[in-house]
């Protein structure tokens, strides 16, 4: 094979890795620049938390750096023990399981529990990590056009023969910010003798009165059966959760390929995990702020005319369609001091491109003004308003 032939840079297309200078937080240092940061999921602003620091420290002290091994070979250590337990304990599950992240976490969850002759049901903005768990497991794949209740109704009646069906959703659709209408997911789950797997990862932390995602929001906890989650986006650490029933979690751990076949999660980021479930649990005020922030955001943006799709979220996306455009309107942000990065194919549909504004609870009134004033100058430049 020619390497030299495998050229991306066609049609605004080609994405470049970028570092910047300062650690993750509402304000970031680009090269000298120091920008406003509407693009990371750090949504309660606890990825740079003294908290989140003091908890990694205090257990690279005691439990090392590394894992050096699998938690089959060389054992999980009490930083594990506890993240587990207080996420079993939040979620108000038998038990929990940990994964390195959330990509992993979904990937070895689906590819272990599934296999030929059973049948998925996935809607077609899933994330990507769920869409390659389900190739991996060899069951067969329907795709449902996005949140199409009557369609994924059709696709249920109409298959026989399967050994088992299950559906799966992401929670919040983490390039549209809409959410799933789990409420009816659920009821045609039981109607269609079928099982529910959600991805809560831009949920968990956000939605719900306690913050336990949006099977809390919808009271429905106790209906579905595969709450899967990351500890990367509103925890401020990383790594991936599912809880769910002791068995599930034994046969998990016996048969999930990207939990045994993988060096333990280090100690000191489980730690930081624990702690920020904690914050969660006993900080009810960086979710208010969250959504107070998110408010201000959503009427500003809409009221200026931007087409932000259905987005019910902290997310928030901007269509502009035309993936040089989007990058362009990127680009002017950043004169202003606002970094909100454009998203393009293949992480949305092509000619949907957007920038994909993310509101945290660290970012501050003004910000958010400064944020909506910025948006409509350069929105009337490029004619999207
Ligand atoms: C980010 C994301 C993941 C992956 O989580 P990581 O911890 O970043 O690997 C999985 N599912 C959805 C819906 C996500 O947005």
């Amino acid at each position: 094979m020619n390497l030299r032939k495998l050229n991306l840079n066609t049609e605004g297309l080609n994405r470049k890795l970028k570092f910047i200078e300062s650690s993750q937080g509402p304000r970031i240092t680009v090269g000298t620049k120091v920008l406003i940061n509407f693009s990371s999921n750090d949504y309660l602003g606890l990825a740079s938390d003294e908290r989140l620091k003091k908890a990694a420290k205090d257990s690279i002290e005691k439990e090392g750096v590394g894992s050096g091994a699998s938690r089959l070979i060389c054992g999980g250590r009490d930083s594990h023990r506890k993240l587990e337990s207080a996420l079993a304990d939040f979620k108000g599950t038998p038990q929990a399981l940990v994964f390195n992240c959330g990509y992993m976490a979904n990937v070895g969850i689906i590819s272990a529990l599934f296999d030929k002759g059973d049948i998925i049901f996935s809607d077609k903005l899933n994330h990507a990590s769920i869409l390659d768990g389900i190739i991996l497991s060899r069951a067969e794949l329907r795709r449902y056009p996005h949140k199409d209740m009557g369609a994924l109704k059709r696709m249920l009646e109409g298959c026989s023969g399967y050994k088992r069906r299950c559906i799966i959703t992401d929670s919040v659709f983490s390039m549209d910010g809409d959410i799933a209408p789990i409420d009816e997911i659920v009821c045609l789950a039981e109607k269609y003798d079928s099982i529910v797997m959600i991805d809560e990862a831009h949920a968990f932390g956000v939605f719900g009165k306690k913050g336990k995602g949006l099977a809390e929001h919808f009271g429905l906890e106790g209906k579905i059966e595969i709450q899967m989650g990351t500890l990367s986006k509103a925890a401020g650490a990383t790594g991936g959760y599912v809880c769910s029933e002791e068995s599930l979690i034994s046969y998990l751990v016996n048969k999930s390929r990207s939990f045994i076949y993988t060096t333990a999660m280090p100690p000191s980021i489980a730690a930081s995990a624990c702690r920020a479930v904690e914050i969660i649990q006993t900080e009810p005020g960086l979710r208010e702020k969250l959504w107070e922030n998110t408010k201000l955001a959503i009427k500003g943006i809409k009221e200026a005319g931007f087409n932000t799709l259905d987005s019910a979220s902290q997310i928030m996306p901007i269509i502009v369609g035309d993936e040089e455009k989007a990058v362009k309107f990127s680009k002017m942000l950043i004169e202003e001091g606002i970094f909100v990065a454009p998203i393009r194919h293949p992480s949305v549909p092509l000619r949907s491109s957007r920038l994909r504004v993310s509101i945290t609870a660290a970012h501050n009134k003004e910000d958010i003004e400064g944020l909506i004033n910025s948006l409509k100058k350069i929105g009337r430049k490029l004619c999207l308003i």
